[in-house]
């Protein structure tokens, strides 16, 4: 089965008439792994009059796009999706399939690799392709190494070394976009699709209201960790007077820089569900790989320790600032400016600095 397989194929998700971002990455990610398996990448594209989007897709680095466009598919109904999605695979085996790990890109994965049947490695923030000896499997020629954090503190590496295609989902923020090339020829091949006869059907589609904090499109993410609970000495601190502190970088940085700033948390101070810190810290303010991943273009790790499950999360961000009385703390292995200290004398320093009261 495997020698038929060939193709790189990554699966597109619009909104309001557009590519989605993560689907831009996903296209990056999918272009690496093509060009060193130096196959085609293939962009897999469902709705109704999504046509002009398949050009997008090209010019962002598709090699050519498979259009499945129906009014049939207007909106996004998982069972007609998959059903799609599988006869595309289950006709042309693709060696590799991608999607974005999000709720839909989980959802029709999960059902896709279902029915092929394949694996599914999911939540993924990086990708590679390595060759794979098992001594008791056999030895297996470039392969598609899915690397996720696992549920402890290291990265695993996973393989599908004898079903095709390999199907991964990968994590938003882990890739980014590729240049656009408006010259970039590729082609865009029409599939017909006829749905069946469902039994659930699609009555009404609501949009979220935008997520609070918007953690995901700020320019700043300002994150507390468990620091917040002691000083340096080990005495117990008032969290909200942390929390205060960071409510008055967000409000220097916005006034003074016009950036856009959220407050985050780490998982144990969210699960920690500290009573001073009630309706200001919750699971929206989680950032990590159970969390919101961000990419801001400065965070700030405040009594962070670094955790992997917290770095997968936030370590693309642009510059990374991070107070820890650890020297020796994980985070400060990433942080671009590392500053070692008691985050309850170092915070309203760093406030003053960039042009704040720090006196709060
Ligand atoms: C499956 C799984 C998923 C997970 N998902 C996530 C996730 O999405 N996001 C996440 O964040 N974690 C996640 N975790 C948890 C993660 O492993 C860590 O336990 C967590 O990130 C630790 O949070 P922390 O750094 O706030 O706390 P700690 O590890 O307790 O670190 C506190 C840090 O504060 C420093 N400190 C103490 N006092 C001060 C002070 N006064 N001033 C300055 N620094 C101080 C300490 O030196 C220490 O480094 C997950 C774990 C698992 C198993």
């Amino acid at each position: 089965m495997s020698e038929q397989s060939t193709g790189v194929w990554v699966y597109l998700q619009h909104s309001k008439g557009d590519l989605t971002k993560d689907s831009l990455e996903l296209i990056s990610a999918g272009r690496g792994v093509a060009d060193k398996l130096q196959q085609k990448l293939v962009g897999v594209l469902i709705g109704s009059g999504v046509q002009e989007l398949a050009k997008k897709a090209v010019e962002y680095g598709a090699d050519s796009v498979l259009l499945v466009d129906s009014p049939a598919l207007q909106v996004y109904f998982n069972l007609a999706y998959a059903d799609a999605i599988y006869s595309l695979v289950s006709e042309r085996k693709p060696y590799v399939f991608l999607f974005t790990a999000n709720e839909i890109g989980k959802d029709i994965a999960a059902r896709v690799a279902f029915r092929v049947p394949t694996g599914l490695a999911t939540d993924n923030v990086q990708l590679a392709v390595e060759d794979y000896n098992n001594p008791a499997l056999g030895q297996f020629k470039d392969l598609l190494i899915q690397v996720r954090p696992d549920f402890g503190t290291r990265l695993a590496r996973i393989y599908t070394p004898k079903h095709r295609p390999q199907m991964a989902t990968v994590r938003p923020g882990n890739f980014v976009p590729l240049e656009p090339d408006p010259k970039r020829k590729g082609n865009v091949e029409k599939i017909e699709f006829e749905p069946r006869n469902y039994p659930a059907r699609v009555t009404e589609v609501r949009e979220l209201p935008p997520a609070v904090p918007d953690l995901a499109g700020a320019d700043v993410v300002i994150s507390l960790g468990m620091g917040v609970l002691k000083d340096a000495s080990g005495r117990a601190r008032d969290p909200a007077e942390a929390y205060r502190y960071a409510e008055e970088l967000k409000e220097t940085v916005e006034r003074k820089y016009h950036l856009k700033a959220e407050i985050g948390a780490s998982r144990a101070l969210v699960y920690a569900e500290v009573k001073e810190l009630e309706g200001l810290i919750g699971r929206s303010n989680q950032v990590g790989q159970t969390g919101t991943t961000v990419k801001p273009k400065v965070y700030f790790a405040i009594g962070i320790s670094g955790a992997l499950q917290h770095r997968v999360g936030m370590s693309g961000s642009a510059k990374i600032v991070a107070i820890n009385t650890d020297p020796e703390a994980p985070i400060f292995k990433i942080a671009h400016y590392p500053i070692v200290g008691d985050l309850y004398e170092e915070l309203p320093k760093l406030i003053t600095a960039i042009g704040g009261g720090g006196d709060a």
